[in-house]
Parts: C-alpha cells; sequence; structure tokens
C-alpha cells in the first residue's frame, strides 16, 4: 500500500507521524523501549499535543530482534496471532550507556542512536544489515480515517528479496507490490494461494512481520531503496532474523514458526489422478491402474479428485453410489495392488451436503452478525464454511474423516480455503481479517494432526493448496491451477522457489499443467521437471494425464525419471531429513546454496535438488535449455559428461534427458530399486563419488525409511581409488563407483 506521491508530498488526505529522536529509553532484562516523540522537544510546551511514538525492541529468539512499532496501546488485543516459539531462556544484552542503546541477541545487535533523529541500525558482528531510517516509521491516516502503521527497512546496494509465499511473478521481489491476503487466482497472477509475511535477503538476514491479517509489501516499489511493510492499526509487530547464511535465516525462522513434518517415504513415489472434471469410475481407475502396471510404470499413490463425491454435495465424503458402488472394496483391491489413496476435500459445505444441514443445527458452520450461515453459489451452490475455531466443529469435520481413513484412505489432498469472507462472526470472537489467511491454517492442522493421531508421526501427508506462516507444519503444498504450457512451468518454479525461500521444506505441481491439455512435448518435459521434485504428481483438469493418452514415448520418459527418482530415494531421504531438521527445503533456490555467487541471486530457471544435485528443466519445444553452473567441475547424472563453472552453458536434450548435475565432489548414494520409495535405503547402497578431490573424506548419512537408525558412511577418496566405511546403523552391503576426477 503506498502513501506517498513521489518524493515529497504524500498521497491526497494522508498525514503521517514519524518518529523525530529518541526522548527516553526505558531498558529491561529481555530489551528495551524507545520513547520517540514525532517532534524535536526544544522547550517543556513541546511535550503538549505531541504524540509519541513506543518502539519496544526485544529478542524472542537466539539471533532474532522483535520490533513493535505502536502509536494508541490500548486498542482489544484480537486474534488469531501467529504460533511465534518465542522463549527467554537464551541470553540478552541491553546497553544504554552510550550514545546509542543496544539489544544484541546472538551475533545480532539493534542499535538505536541516541543523539540524532531517528536510526536504528540492525548489524550482525560489525557488519550492518539494514536500518530503519528518518522517514522509515509512519503512524498513517488517510482520507478515509483509516490507520496504519509502516516500517521501511533499507535496501542496500545490489541487495534482493525472495519469499513472501509462493508468488509466480519474478522470483526477485525487488520492485513489486505484495499483498499478503490468500486468494483462489490460479498461478498467473498477482494473487496467490499461499502469502507469507516473511522475506529473506540475499544480505543474509530475514523479516517477519507478526500480522495474520493484510500485510502490504512494497519492496522497492514505493521507496526504490527500502522494503516497506504496513499494516491498518495502531500497532506494527516485525522480526529482524539474523543469519549470516540464507539457510541459516530459515534455521532461525522455522524454530520461531514450525519446522515441516517428516512425511512418509511412499509419499515420495509416483501419484497419478482421476483428473478434476474428466469421467471416471472405479472401471476407469482400474484401467489406469492396469495400464500403469502393464507397461512397468511404479505407481505409489492413486489421487480421487472432487467427482468421487456426487456433483453439488461437495463436501459430504459420501462415495458417488453411481460410480463407487463398492468404496470399502474397491479401497482393499487399491492396498492389494500397494497403492496409497489419496481423496480430494475442502472444507466448504454445499447446501444439498447431508452436513449442511448439520454443521447449521450445531451452530459449526460460519456465520453472519444476525445469526444466518454464510453462503455464496461461488463454486458450490449455497455453500457454507466449516468454523474451526470451534473445536466441537473440528471435532465433528475430523470425525468425518477418520470415517474415511477407517474405509481405508490414506490421505487428503485439502483444497481451497483461500476465499475466507470477512463479514461473518467467529465462533471464538476472532477478528475476521485476521482470520481470512489464518483460515487455511486451521484447517489444514485440523486434518494434519487426525492423520497424524491415526496414522503416527511421520506417515500423515496432504497435498494443500493454500497456507500462510506457518503452514510448512503441514505438508505437502503444492502450486495449483498452471495451464499446460512451458511457460506456466516456468511460473510454476518460480512460485515453488519463492515458497521454498519462505520456510516450506517440500513442493509439487501439476505434471502436464492444469488447465487445458498440453502437447506431448510439454507433457513429457514436465514429468522430467515433476520427478525431480519433492513430490510428483500428475493431475489436470478436464483431460487425463496417464502417459499413453498422449504418445509412447511419455510412457517411457515416465518410467525413466520415476524409475531415477525412485534409486535417488537414499539421498532425498537426507535431504527431507534437512528440511524435517533445520528448515532448509528440499528444492532449493541457487541462491540459498551459492550466496557469494552474484548470479546465483536471480536464477529461477534452475534450483538444486538438495545440496548436491542442480536440475535445469527443459522449457522448451526445441529442447535447448540454457543454464548456470557455479563454481568447480559438475558431472551430468544422466550421461556422465563434465561441466566446469562458473559458466553459462545451452544444451539440447531428448526427452529423456535434461541437466540434472552432480555437485563436484559430491558423494550422492543411490539405492538398489527402481521400482518404489520405501525400502530399505542403506541396502546395497551405492555411493557415487563426482569429481572427488585428492584426500577427500566425506560423511553420508542415509536414513532408514520407518523409524530405524540411519546408516552412516564415511568415503575416502585418493589417488583415483575410493572407500567406504559403515560407521554407524546397519546395511546389507555397499559400494562406491567413482564418476571422474577434479579438473
Ligand atoms: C484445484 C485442482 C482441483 C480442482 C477441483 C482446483 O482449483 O487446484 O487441483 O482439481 O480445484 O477441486
Amino acid at each position: 500500500m503506498k502513501f506517498t506521491d513521489g518524493y515529497w508530498q504524500l498521497r491526497p488526505g494522508v498525514t503521517v507521524l514519524r518518529p523525530a529522536a529518541v526522548e527516553s529509553v526505558e531498558p529491561d532484562e529481555r530489551g528495551l523501549t524507545v520513547f520517540a516523540p514525532t517532534g524535536r522537544i526544544n522547550s517543556r510546551g513541546d511535550t503538549l499535543n505531541r504524540p509519541v511514538v513506543t518502539v519496544r525492541f526485544f529478542s524472542p529468539a537466539d539471533g532474532i530482534i522483535g520490533v513493535t512499532i505502536a502509536h494508541h496501546l490500548g486498542e482489544t488485543p484480537k486474534l488469531p496471532r501467529f504460533e511465534v516459539a518465542a522463549g527467554d531462556d537464551h541470553p540478552v544484552e541491553v546497553d544504554v550507556t552510550g550514545p546509542s542503546a543496544t539489544v544484541t541477541s546472538g551475533r545480532l545487535t539493534a542499535r538505536i542512536s541516541l543523539v540524532d533523529g531517528w536510526q536504528v541500525d540492525f548489524l550482525h558482528g560489525d557488519r550492518l544489515l539494514t536500518s530503519s531510517t528518518a522517514r522509515s516509521i509512519g503512524v498513517v491516516t488517510d482520507a478515509d480515517g483509516r490507520e496504519y502503521v509502516h516500517e521501511r527497512l533499507r535496501l542496500d546496494v545490489g541487495e534482493t528479496v525472495y519469499g513472501l509465499g509462493e508468488r509466480f511473478g519474478a522470483f526477485v521481489k525487488n520492485g513489486q507490490v505484495v499483498d499478503i491476503w490468500n486468494a483462489d487466482g490460479g498461478t498467473a497472477s498477482e494473487q496467490a494461494y499461499k502469502n507469507v509475511p516473511f522475506y529473506l535477503s540475499n544480505r543474509g538476514y530475514g523479516v517477519f512481520v507478526d500480522h495474520p491479517e493484510h500485510v502490504a509489501f512494497e519492496i522497492g516499489s514505493e521507496v526504490v531503496s527500502q522494503t516497506q511493510f504496513s499494516v491498518e492499526g495502531q500497532t506494527l509487530t516485525y522480526y529482524l532474523i539474523d543469519g549470516p547464511t540464507p539457510k541459516d535465516v530459515l534455521r532461525r525462522y522455522t524454530a520461531l514458526t514450525g519446522r515441516p513434518a517428516r512425511v512418509p517415504a511412499w509419499s515420495y513415489g509416483l501419484w497419478l489422478s482421476t483428473s478434476f472434471t474428466t469421467s471416471y469410475d472405479e472401471k476407469t481407475v482400474t484401467e489406469f491402474i492396469d495400464g500403469m502396471a502393464e507397461r512397468d510404470l511404479p505407481l505409489s499413490v492413486f489421487h480421487f479428485d472432487c467427482f468421487w463425491m456426487r456433483q453439488f454435495h461437495w463436501v459430504d465424503f459420501v462415495w458417488d453410489p453411481a460410480t463407487f458402488p463398492d468404496p470399502e472394496g474397491m479401497l482393499r483391491r487399491l492396498h492389494e495392488r500397494g497403492l496409497k489413496v489419496c481423496v480430494w476435500i475442502n472444507p466448504y459445505i454445499a447446501q444439498r451436503s447431508y452436513l449442511f444441514e448439520e454443521g447449521r443445527r450445531h451452530g459449526y458452520l460460519v456465520r453472519r452478525a444476525d445469526g444466518s450461515v454464510w453462503q455464496w453459489d461461488k463454486w458450490q451452490a449455497g455453500m457454507a464454511l466449516v468454523d474451526f475455531t470451534n473445536p466441537d466443529a473440528v471435532a465433528w469435520f475430523t470425525g468425518k474423516l477418520k470415517a474415511l481413513l477407517d474405509m481405508g484412505v490414506d490421505c487428503f489432498k485439502t483444497d481451497f480455503g483461500e476465499r475466507i469472507p470477512t463479514d461473518v462472526v467467529w465462533h471464538d470472537g476472532s477478528d475476521p481479517q485476521r482470520m481470512h489467511n489464518y483460515y487455511t491454517h486451521l484447517y489444514n492442522k485440523a486434518v494434519f494432526e487426525l492423520l497424524e493421531a491415526e496414522r503416527g508421526e511421520g506417515e500423515a501427508v496432504l497435498f494443500a493448496r493454500s497456507a500462510t506462516a506457518g503452514g510448512q507444519q503441514f505438508p505437502v503444498h503444492w502450486g495449483g491451477d498452471c495451464e499446460s504450457t512451458f511457460v506456466s512451468m516456468a511460473e510454476s518454479l518460480r512460485g515453488g522457489l519463492s515458497l521454498a525461500a519462505s520456510g516450506f521444506g517440500y513442493w509439487s505441481h501439476d505434471i502436464g499443467g492444469f488447465e487445458g491439455t498440453p502437447d506431448p512435448a510439454v507433457f513429457k518435459r514436465w514429468i522430467a521437471f515433476g520427478l525431480l521434485s519433492s513430490h510428483s504428481r500428475l493431475h489436470g483438469s478436464g483431460s487425463y494425464r496417464v502417459p499413453w493418452a498422449f504418445d509412447d514415448e511419455a510412457v517411457d520418459v515416465l518410467r525413466h525419471f520415476t524409475r531415477l527418482k525412485m534409486s535417488l530415494m537414499p539421498y532425498l531421504a537426507g535431504v527431507a531429513e534437512e528440511a524435517h531438521r533445520d528448515g532448509v527445503p528440499m528444492m532449493r533456490p541457487m541462491v540459498l546454496e551459492f550466496p557469494d555467487d552474484p548470479t546465483a541471486a536471480y536464477l529461477d530457471r534452475q534450483y538444486m535438488l538438495g545440496p548436491d544435485v542442480l536440475v535445469a528443466p527443459v522449457m522448451s519445444a526445441d529442447g535447448e535449455v540454457t543454464f548456470y553452473v557455479p563454481a568447480g567441475t559438475w558431472t551430468h547424472l544422466v550421461t556422465g559428461e563434465q561441466l566446469t563453472g562458473p559458466a553459462w552453458f545451452t544444451e539440447q536434450h531428448g526427452f529423456d534427458s535434461l541437466p540434472v548435475l552432480a555437485r563436484p565432489g559430491a558423494v550422492i548414494p543411490f539405492g538398489n530399486r527402481t521400482d518404489r520409495p520405501d525400502y530399505e535405503w542403506a541396502d546395497g547402497v551405492r555411493l557415487r563419488l563426482f569429481a572427488p578431490t585428492q584426500g577427500q573424506r566425506t560423511r553420508v548419512r542415509v536414513p532408514s525409511p520407518g523409524n530405524g537408525p540411519a546408516a552412516e558412511f564415511e568415503v575416502r577418496y585418493a589417488d583415483g581409488a575410493a572407500a567406504a566405511e559403515l560407521v554407524a546403523g546397519e546395511s546389507t552391503g555397499h559400494h562406491c563407483e567413482i564418476q571422474g576426477v577434479q579438473r
């Protein structure tokens, strides 16, 4: 939201109060409070009719400094609030003895000038990260009398900003206007299903704005040298999060807002869906599954989209008797074939669902101020919303889902949750403006926790579309409704990288694209990209995504890349462990792995799958792909060819190939099976060394798919020979292979 009209003027009707200088400081054990009148105080008379901005600096966790800017403090506290894991058992140093007051947590310091005008510097050790300066803080009243608080943090020369949720526009957010307001708007606009008020800077810090309501970001788009964020009301709280590396920032941010849960081993296999509006019944599903088996295509999960229920009844969780007359039997038959089953759900209740009357009677549906149930006709006729702020409504909704789990369903695609109205009254008195973005959190949490309770920790998995800060705890998230084109494939990848920079550990997308039908070339290229993503699902809208619906080659391409992914499971499982343990995503923007390489700052057509594998999806009809290789000797996983960076390369690839490069010196564990994701990953593992260096010693950790201990190998390379030793855990055997040496 913009308040100014160029450098000198404000927009018509806008007035702004700004802290002029610090009048006094009150330290305490955990921080300090600064009182900053909005004009210079030269005499006692200057204190009259003089608003004061109160700014509190505190530390909720090591290496994080919180800032609350307040005008009037008497506002009634509003719900919901983000669940922030703030603690007080870490050291915080507070010093008010010099010309500046400081609050230090870890290596992060907020230095507040006590002598000049308003100047707050945030430093990592001695290195300046960013600053709040004379015109940074504003307490604004607009022409309609609405009040806002804004902060503006300096953008340094060459500084680039990432994150803010799953955003499909340019990956680097500089110059963009970003509204944190969940929308059901597809993947082709400025709207997003997953809005997260957190950004990551390549200067080695992050900023989390602790407000679930609408937060307006102007990233160098109002003042080109500053990132501005504003909220409506009288107070604004944000956290400045230290690095020094971008991974460190994500580690701290996810310690504050929650780490991604572990997901089951089977979820990394291939998912196939019915697609959305296609016609299907049990016979179609069986034909699909038989078709996959006949063609030797490893399949792990079958997904039923909305029409598993009767039309106009979504959701009632009742299988359509005309198309699925024997759901229990069908689920049993699918399980007998080694498949897991996912069904589509959303939190909306159509008027024709029997749940509507049940929910209305018990007060489980969101209401308007006059007590009537909130309804509209978009999506489903007369649909209402489940009120997840009511614990009884949560129990009611999850009780219905439990019946499906008892029947044999394994997981849910938790679709929708973005179009949440604000002209409603919530059961727990939550503020509708805050609940708009937060609704998805309660919805996905309820379903995820049910799965954890029923199936055990590590066995729960969702396929969720909407989220806000903290939603990373309830994975997996996927990109939503993209078009079936190369352009949309690129925009999907930008969305995924943006989400990864917002603390989400896993990510998926509709292989082949959702809207329309991809031509076979798009489909085959998307398969390669999809199988080199954390989670891989074939899904579309009006047409099927079984590969034989395209051409014979699509079948071979799908087999090839599914097998490649299955064989990479020992590696991917280690990467997934990192996502769960540290909040570092599986699919990583290049800048996360190479923060010191200036070229990496802008790359959004390639990514790192974990620390050691670079992937550059082909997004062109002629198979040409241009990609950047950071310093060192990289090795093509498919062709074994070596490329030396830093340099750009342009290559031509057939459908069975793409640039998938192993990092110089990487040891990548490959498994001994290619038919499924959930096998004993350490048994018979092949430890492949890529361009090792003389005397190299590397520890490789291969997790176990169950809860067993991980196997750990020490791999040594010298004089052209490699050897590995099992140093922890178990493995029935392993061997080493060397792929090229450093050039
Ligand atoms: C979802 C699709 C789904 C469709 C029907 C879309 O907006 O993103 O994946 O198939 O709705 O629910």
